[in-house]
C-alpha cells in the first residue's frame, strides 16, 4: 500500500528530539504561554522574514483572530467585503462570515488553482476592505499582481498560508506578503504539530498587541480586558513541537520537491492534467493534484493498485448546506471539484514508490 501521507513515518524520523522537547516541557513545570512559545514564535517569525508572529490554538482562529483585531481597530465595520476565491478549503470562508463581514467569491485562475487578480478587480466595489488570497496547495498566489491591486484601491491583505509554509517568490516567503497571514500547523500541514496548533505572521505592531489580547481573553495585563476576547493558545508542548519540525522544513520541501520532479517527469497520460508551476521556490507542495475528466475511474483504478488518493476538495464551498443561502454558480470551480485528485506526497515518501504511483497514472486507459 502507497498511503496519501504517512504521518507516522514523517514524526517517526524526529522521535528522540520530539520526546526530549516533552520532556523538557513537562519537568518545566509550566505548560501555557512560556518559552517554548516564545522560541517558536521568535524561530517562525524569523523564517517568513516578518516581525511579529503570534501563535494561537489553529489556523481557523490565526484568520478569525485577525479580521476580528481590524475590526476592534476601527480598520474594518461589520458588512464590509472581503474578496476570496471561490475554489479555496471553507475554513477561508468561515473566517469571513465568523466576523460578519461579507466574503465575496471570485473564480480562480484555471492553472494555478490560485486567486485571479483580474476576476478580484472586477469585483471591487465601495464596500471592499479586504483581500483574502489563498495559497492553495502549496504554491504562492501572484503576489505581487495581488498587492499592487490592494494598494491601489486601499485594501488590506489576510493571506490564507495555511498550506504554503516556506513558499516564496524572488526570496519573500508566504505569510511576510501581506498586511497579516494566517497560518495552520495542523498534523498534516507542511509544519505540523501533534495537535491542533495555528499562528498568525505580521509587521503591524499593533495588529500584533490586539492579536496578543484577543487569543488570552482580550487581556493584555493579567485581569484587565481591553476587548471581548477568546481563549485560543498555543501550549507549551506543541510550541515545543513545532520548533523541532521548523528546523526540519526546508529538508522537507527539498523531499516534497524531489517527489514532484518525479511525477513531472514520469506522468506521461494524456488524459491527465499536470500542476502548473511558475518557478521552483513559489510551490512547497502540500499537495500534488492532477485533473482527469474521468476522476472516479482514475482514483478506482489507482486504489486498486494499493494507491491512495484523496480529493481536496469535493464540494465546493457556495454549495455546501452551511451556505445553501447563496445560490450562486462558479462554473470554473465547479469543474475543478469534479476533476482533481490529489496523489501521494509526502516527504517520506519513496522514490520508488513515487515512480510506482507515476506507472500506475500512466496505466490508466479511459474506458
Ligand atoms: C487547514 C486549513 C485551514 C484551517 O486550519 P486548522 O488548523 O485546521 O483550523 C485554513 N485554510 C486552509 C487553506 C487550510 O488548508
Amino acid at each position: 500500500m502507497i498511503p496519501f501521507l504517512d504521518l507516522q513515518s514523517i514524526n517517526a524520523q524526529y522521535r528522540s528530539e520530539l520526546i526530549d522537547a516533552c520532556t523538557r516541557v513537562i519537568d518545566s513545570g509550566w505548560y501555557i504561554g512560556g518559552n517554548e512559545l516564545n522560541q517558536f514564535e521568535q524561530a517562525f517569525s524569523a523564517y517568513c522574514g516578518v516581525e511579529y508572529c503570534i501563535g494561537v490554538a489553529n489556523g481557523l482562529d490565526a484568520l478569525i483572530l485577525t479580521l476580528r483585531a481590524w475590526l476592534e481597530l476601527g480598520r474594518l465595520q461589520p458588512g464590509d467585503e472581503v474578496i476570496v476565491p471561490a475554489n479555496t478549503y471553507i475554513a477561508s470562508i468561515l473566517a469571513i462570515s465568523a466576523n460578519g463581514l461579507k466574503p465575496i467569491l471570485v473564480e480562480p485562475d484555471e492553472h494555478s488553482f490560485n486567486l485571479s487578480t483580474e476576476n478580484a478587480r472586477a469585483v471591487i466595489t465601495k464596500k471592499t476592505r479586504v483581500i483574502l488570497p489563498v495559497h492553495l496547495y502549496g504554491q504562492l498566489a501572484d503576489m505581487p499582481s495581488i498587492m499592487a491591486l490592494a494598494h491601489e484601491f486601499g485594501l488590506l491583505v489576510l493571506e490564507d498560508a495555511a498550506q504554503a509554509h516556506g513558499a516564496s517568490v524572488g526570496g519573500k516567503k508566504a505569510g511576510s506578503w501581506g498586511d497579516a497571514a494566517g497560518f495552520s500547523f495542523y498534523p498534516g500541514k507542511n509544519l505540523g504539530a501533534l495537535g491542533d496548533a495555528g499562528a498568525i505572521t505580521t509587521n503591524d505592531p499593533e495588529l500584533a498587541q490586539t492579536l496578543r489580547a484577543l487569543r488570552n481573553y482580550g487581556s493584555h495585563e493579567k485581569y484587565k480586558n481591553l476587548f471581548k476576547g477568546v481563549n485560543s493558545r498555543l501550549d507549551e508542548i506543541q510550541a515545543a513541537m513545532l520548533c523541532v519540525k521548523l528546523q526540519h522544513l526546508e529538508q522537507e520541501t527539498q523531499r516534497r520537491r524531489v517527489i514532484a520532479d518525479i511525477y513531472f517527469e514520469n506522468i506521461s497520460n494524456p488524459t491527465v492534467q499536470l500542476p502548473l508551476v511558475a518557478n521552483v521556490e513559489q510551490h512547497v507542495w502540500h499537495l500534488f493534484v492532477i485533473r482527469s475528466q474521468q476522476r472516479v475511474d482514475l482514483q478506482k483504478h489507482l486504489a486498486a493498485q494499493g494507491i491512495q488518493t484523496l480529493i481536496h476538495y469535493p464540494i465546493p464551498p457556495h454549495q455546501q448546506q452551511a451556505y445553501q443561502e447563496w445560490n450562486c454558480s462558479y462554473p470554473i470551480t465547479e469543474a475543478m471539484h469534479q476533476e482533481v485528485l490529489s496523489l501521494p506526497m509526502g516527504p517520506t515518501l519513496s522514490e520508488d514508490d513515487a515512480l510506482r504511483v507515476a506507472a500506475a497514472v500512466n496505466g490508466f486507459r479511459v474506458a
